[in-house]
């Protein structure tokens, strides 16, 4: 299987005809039909412990605030994937990973897919972000994912590799810094430079313009963990919205 880093950007995505949401709709047309997508979303973050969760019917957590009602309103009622659960525990040897039956998607996770697949037939589950570790931990950790692939699951890392809300600026033009840093990160992604990304603090200040906090870093080094020798990387969405946030998108298949 393929495996993706989508920049989620807002949860309006969700409910919004624009370029970002109809190329998720087109990539959902495009990558084989898996047998299940985990999803590791920067919205589910458990500093000291991996979680997976296994419920058989995740609910819908709309974990944002002052949006529209029709946002709220929304449901994603994909089925949950406890079996699968279960093989991604047996497979993380990089940290004790526990099952979680109390948690649901987020939107981190439900408002990308409710365009990639609007059916909700495919069941989904989610692996946490242990935020008490470095970047080249969840590199390690992800490596440990990477016979899902074999399994037809698709992983999918959801956050956004840049993201600074503070300086969020609706309808403004791109900060010089948010694009300087989207590019030379692409630049890495291209040339294969995993290491160069997964240090990204060693930029200095403008890692941390980028990433004033790094939890929607952190799905991109998931998704560049499951990267074998012969992935081809494509972009897509590759756009800096609202001033500091970018949407760039990436799909990795076999070649
Ligand atoms: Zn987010």
């Amino acid at each position: 299987m393929p495996f993706m880093f989508v920049g989620h950007g807002s949860p309006m995505n969700a409910i919004e005809d624009n370029v970002f949401s109809r190329n998720w709709s087109a990539m959902g047309r495009k990558v084989p039909r898996p047998s299940a997508i985990l999803c590791v979303s920067a919205h589910w973050l458990t500093p000291g412990s991996t979680q997976v969760l296994a419920t058989e019917v995740p609910r819908t957590i709309h974990d944002f605030g002052g949006f529209p009602a029709e946002l709220y309103e929304k449901r994603y009622p994909a089925p949950g994937a406890p079996d699968h659960a279960e093989k991604t525990i047996a497979l993380i040897r990089k940290a004790e990973a526990i099952a979680d039956y109390s948690r649901g998607l987020d939107h981190g996770t439900w408002s990308v897919l409710i365009r990639m697949y609007p059916e909700a037939d495919i069941p989904t589950y989610q692996l946490s972000i242990d935020y008490a570790q470095p970047p080249q931990y969840h590199y390690e950790l992800a490596q440990d994912l990477r016979a899902l692939r074999d399994h037809g699951v698709l992983v999918i890392g959801s956050g956004n590799l840049v993201h600074n809300l503070h300086a969020l600026r609706v309808g403004a033009a791109p900060f010089d810094w948010a694009e300087e840093f989207d590019q030379r990160m692409a630049g890495l992604i291209t040339a294969g430079d995993d290491a160069g990304v997964v240090d990204f603090l060693r930029m200095g200040p403008i890692a941390r313009l980028a990433h004033p906090t790094h939890d929607h870093f952190l799905p991109l080094i998931y998704a560049l963990g499951l990267r074998g020798q012969r992935d081809a990387i494509e972009y897509f969405n590759d756009e800096v919205v609202m001033s500091s946030v970018s949407m760039r998108s990436i799909v990795a298949r076999p070649a």
